[in-house]
């Protein structure tokens, strides 16, 4: 048996200032920006609710 999927996609993203339109098909919504709280760290889209992570930027990545 398999864990069942998440129920809400989390979306990793590299910037703190993230669009949000829902994407394709039934959870699609006007688009919106989220801004991530540096605390936190992660945004739930009100609409959606996917949750957008920051990964922080990859400047050091070779
Ligand atoms: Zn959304």
């Amino acid at each position: 048996m398999h864990s069942q999927q998440p129920q809400f996609e989390t979306i990793p993203v590299t910037s703190v200032e993230v669009v949000c339109d829902g994407g394709q098909g039934a959870l699609g919504h006007p688009r919106v920006y989220l801004h991530i709280e540096g605390e936190e760290g992660f945004i739930v889209c009100p609409y959606c609710s996917r949750t957008f992570v920051y990964q922080g930027d990859h400047s050091h990545a070779a």
